[in-house]
Order: C-alpha cells, then sequence, then structure tokens
C-alpha cells in the first residue's frame, strides 16, 4: 500500500508521533494508500519553511516572469502524467475516469493561466496633487494557507496555490482526509519544475487537527478555504482572531431557472449534468430547478425519462455516477432521502449490478413539484438529488431563486433577450449562466458566493487581486 509523507521544506516529512490515517476508495470501501496524521508540529514546520523561503529563501527573490514558468512548467508536468494522476484522482475521490480527466485537464489549464498571468499584475498610478507621485503597487499576502475539500482536490489545488503562487506567496496546504493524494503528487511535480524548496508545502491530516492549527497559526498572513459552512464559519473566527484575510468558497443550492421558451433541447442535458456531476457532491450543483407552470408537467415528464437512464458504477465503471465520498455522508444523503418521503419521486436512477457491497453509492433522484420552503428545496444535500419547482412568473421565480440561505450560482434559461438580463441582475448569486451552466467549470471565471455561499473571488483574473493587496506609495518631488 503506497504511504504519503507531508511536503515540508521541499522534503517528504513523516509526522513526528509517525501516525497515518488510512485513504479509503469509495468504489470499495476498502484503503488503498496511507498518509502521514500532520498535526501541530508538522503544521508548524511547514509554516516555518514556508516563511524562511519567503523572507530568506531562493523563493523570495524569484521574479513575478520566473514564478510564472514553474506554474507553466507545472501545467506541462501534469499533462505529461495526466493517465496516472486521472487514475488516482478517480480512485481516491471515486469520481469517474472520465470526470477525473476532465478535473486534472483543469489542474493543467489553473496552472497555464496563471503561469502566464503572474508577471501581468500591473499596479495603478494615480492622479493626485501636482508635486506627488503616487502609485499603487500588488504585494502578496505572505504565506497563505489553503484548506481544501475532498470534492475536486486537484482543481481546487490548482485555482488556490496556483493563483497564489502567481502573486508571490509562499503556501501551506491542508488538504482533506478523505481525498487529496494527487496535491501531495502535484507539489512534488513543483519541485521538479524549479519551484525553491518552501514555496508550497502540504500536511495532510484531519480537519480538527492539521487543519485547526493551520488555520489559528499565528504566522499565516492570509486563509483560502474551501468547504462547508459550518467549517467556514469556524476559519473565519480563526481569521478575526488575528485580524487576518480569508475566502470562504462554501456551500450553495444553486436555481436553474426554466421559462417556457427554453430550448429544452440544450437545457435538459446540461440541467441533469449540474446536479449529478461528482454524484452531486459539487458546491455550485445546480440542486433546484425551477420551471414555469405552464410548461412544468411536459419539462419534469423529459427529466424523469433522463433521470431513470442514469448508471451509477464505481470510478472505474465510468458510468453517470460514482459513489459518494465515504461512510458519514452516504447516511447524510440517505437520510435527507428518507425525509422526503412526503414528496413524489418523479424518477430515479440505478445502481449497476455487482457493485462492491462495502462501496458508498446513492441513486440519482428527481422529486417534484416541490415547494419552495420545503427542507429539500433549502439545505444542501451534496448528493445526487433535484427538486422541481413550479414558478408563475419571472417575480414569482426570482423570489423562489433567491429564497434560500445561499447564493453561489444561477442559471438562466429562456430565449427572451431583454428577460435574460433582468432575470441575471436580479439573481443573488457569485455567477449567474445564461443558457448554459457550468458547475465547478470555467477555469478563467471569477467564482465566490455572496450570503452564507460565502466571501471572496476565486479563479480567473480575480484570484490574484484576492492573493495579494494594494500597497499606496505616495512621492513627494516638489
Ligand atoms: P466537507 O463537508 O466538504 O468535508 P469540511 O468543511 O468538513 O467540508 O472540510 C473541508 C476542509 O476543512 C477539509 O480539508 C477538512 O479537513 C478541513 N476542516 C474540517 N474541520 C476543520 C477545522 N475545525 N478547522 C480547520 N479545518 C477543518
Amino acid at each position: 500500500m503506497q504511504s504519503y509523507d507531508c511536503l515540508i521544506d521541499g522534503r517528504d516529512v513523516p509526522a513526528a508521533d509517525g501516525r497515518t490515517f488510512e485513504i479509503v476508495c469509495p468504489s470499495d470501501g476498502k484503503p488503498f494508500a496511507a498518509a502521514a496524521r500532520g498535526g501541530k508540529a508538522e503544521v508548524d514546520a511547514a509554516v516555518a519553511a514556508a516563511r524562511r523561503a519567503l523572507e530568506t529563501g531562493d523563493y523570495g527573490r524569484m521574479t513575478p516572469t520566473e514564478r510564472g514558468r514553474v506554474l507553466s512548467r507545472m501545467a506541462e508536468a501534469v499533462r505529461d502524467r495526466h493517465a496516472e494522476l486521472t487514475a488516482l484522482e478517480a480512485m481516491d475521490c471515486g469520481k469517474p475516469t472520465k470526470q477525473a480527466a476532465t478535473d486534472i485537464n483543469c489542474l493543467a489549464r489553473y496552472l497555464e493561466f496563471y503561469g502566464a498571468a503572474a508577471d501581468k499584475v500591473h499596479g495603478l498610478q494615480i492622479p493626485f496633487l501636482n508635486d506627488w507621485l503616487v502609485t499603487g503597487i500588488r504585494e502578496p499576502h505572505g504565506v497563505t494557507a489553503h484548506i481544501i475539500p475532498w470534492n475536486y482536490p486537484a482543481q481546487i489545488f490548482g485555482r488556490s496555490v496556483g493563483a497564489a503562487i502567481a502573486m508571490g506567496n509562499a503556501c501551506v496546504l491542508k488538504p482533506a482526509e478523505d481525498a487529496g493524494l494527487t496535491c501531495l503528487e502535484v507539489a512534488k511535480l513543483a519541485l521538479d519544475c524549479g519551484l525553491p524548496a518552501g514555496g508550497l508545502n502540504v500536511v495532510p491530516g484531519i480537519g480538527e487537527e492539521a487543519g485547526a492549527a493551520l488555520a489559528h497559526h499565528p504566522d499565516i498572513d492570509f486563509i483560502s478555504f474551501t468547504g462547508s459552512p459550518e467549517v467556514g464559519t469556524l476559519i473565519q473566527k480563526a481569521a478575526a482572531e488575528r485580524t487576518i484575510g480569508c475566502t470562504l468558497e462554501l456551500g450553495g443550492k444553486s436555481a436553474q431557472v426554466v421559462f417556457a421558451d427554453a430550448d429544452l433541447d440544450h437545457a435538459l442535458p446540461i440541467i441533469t449534468n449540474a446536479i449529478i456531476q461528482n454524484a452531486g457532491q459539487t458546491c455550485s450543483a445546480g440542486s433546484r430547478v425551477l420551471i414555469e407552470s405552464s410548461v412544468f408537467d411536459a419539462v419534469t415528464a423529459r427529466l424523469a425519462e433522463r433521470f431513470a437512464d442514469l448508471r451509477v458504477g464505481t470510478h472505474a465503471m465510468d458510468l453517470d455516477l460514482g459513489p459518494l465520498i465515504n461512510r458519514q455522508q452516504h447516511e447524510r444523503v440517505a437520510r435527507f432521502v428518507e425525509r422526503a418521503s412526503d414528496l413524489e419521486l418523479l424518477a430515479e436512477g440505478r445502481l449497476a449490478g455487482d457493485l462492491p457491497a462495502a462501496g458508498f453509492y446513492a441513486t440519482p433522484r428527481l422529486y417534484g413539484p416541490v415547494s419552495p420552503d420545503h427542507y429539500l428545496a433549502q439545505e444542501e444535500v451534496f448528493g445526487p438529488v433535484l427538486v422541481a419547482i413550479p414558478f408563475n412568473d419571472e417575480a414569482d421565480a426570482v423570489r423562489i431563486a433567491n429564497g434560500t440561505a445561499y447564493g453561489l450560482v444561477a442559471g438562466v434559461w429562456t430565449k427572451d433577450g431583454a428577460r435574460q438580463l433582468r432575470v441575471a441582475r436580479r439573481l443573488k448569486a457569485g455567477q449567474v449562466y445564461v443558457n448554459g451552466y457550468g458547475a465547478g467549470g470555467g477555469i478563467e471565471l471569477p467564482f465566490g458566493g455572496v450570503k452564507r455561499s460565502g466571501h471572496g473571488r476565486e479563479k480567473g483574473f480575480e484570484a490574484l487581486y484576492e492573493f495579494s493587496q494594494l500597497k499606496t506609495i505616495a512621492i513627494h518631488h516638489g
């Protein structure tokens, strides 16, 4: 069984107390690897290494162009090892191989994007009094903490670490205990691609141990967190204790709004995919479909046909959905489904035959009509459950779409151009798609939430601003 250490100061380091934890494949519930169970000692060492790299090491002396070249080389190295990283991501997360392959492509694209962007973030020159020159320069925060989840480890590594390194931060990453082995592999690749030791350190471990030690570390300058709203609140409190900044990318209950004039041939495959992708374990999953009443029955009938055709299998079977990540998540989704017995189940997909008994499988389900205030239309399931909600008119659609605690992504399906813009502007979400939907997609597109979905923006150029701050230098030249 392969064993993974922490990566600290460019070296493989086991946990000081020798502890490890098992990494289980969700497809069969069996351990297939082990990782060092990092804790406070490893986090302390990793943060100290990052600080040294930044202040006295080679990393801090690199030019933006040099850092960009390292990221670009990493993108190529990821592409060279695409098959191997795809197999690891699929096994670690239990996701169908085609999804894992997409995730590794996205990882390479993030590294490519941020590699190319590293020396293109210009500062400001601000008109002021005649005998002054005022300039604004973008500086890195310093040592950045990256606490990431198990649903898209490779992609989130790319978007978070890629942007942070582009801006010159030294990183300490804590992957999720359930899946994050690709992060360790790619961090090692970074060294081969010329990243000086300490520029990127990875401490695998448990959330309450390594995660909490990192979030509370007194020498961290910024935290980038993606995960649950509950832990996001803890992270924000930890950041507040030391008055440092954080970005929080938390959950969602994203709505897709389907008007009667929508092109259903185009919309329905995308609407279906937006909830089954990664077995619904996607922050930006389209977990509510709002349908204009006049076409509600016709649209749900067509969606139901699609749901009935969906198949769930192991990551290697590469069907429509893989298993859920772990037993806890499996039980959580099962509880949601049990509590939904008052709702009409319009369709359910099927499990493939001969699945390993200990795998964490859940069938995709479509419910409707569901009242907008039903708990299944309000709470994030993080599983393959879609609720169909009828609406009467545009105002009703916007009210329902905005009527949850979350606001991550939304979709609008209509051919009416004025309505596209009106609705897009009224929806409370960090990203709105019109006649399309990219659950987790679009590395170039700034992404993040409003309300309980979090704050701050990742992806695209905007992330470069998040991972830096503006210093104003005012020069009186007389
Ligand atoms: P999910 O529901 O996706 O598992 P979590 O919020 O539990 O989301 O986990 C996201 C990341 O946060 C993981 O890397 C996890 O280990 C970490 N984490 C969990 N609890 C804590 C905590 N108390 N402090 C810091 N990090 C934590």
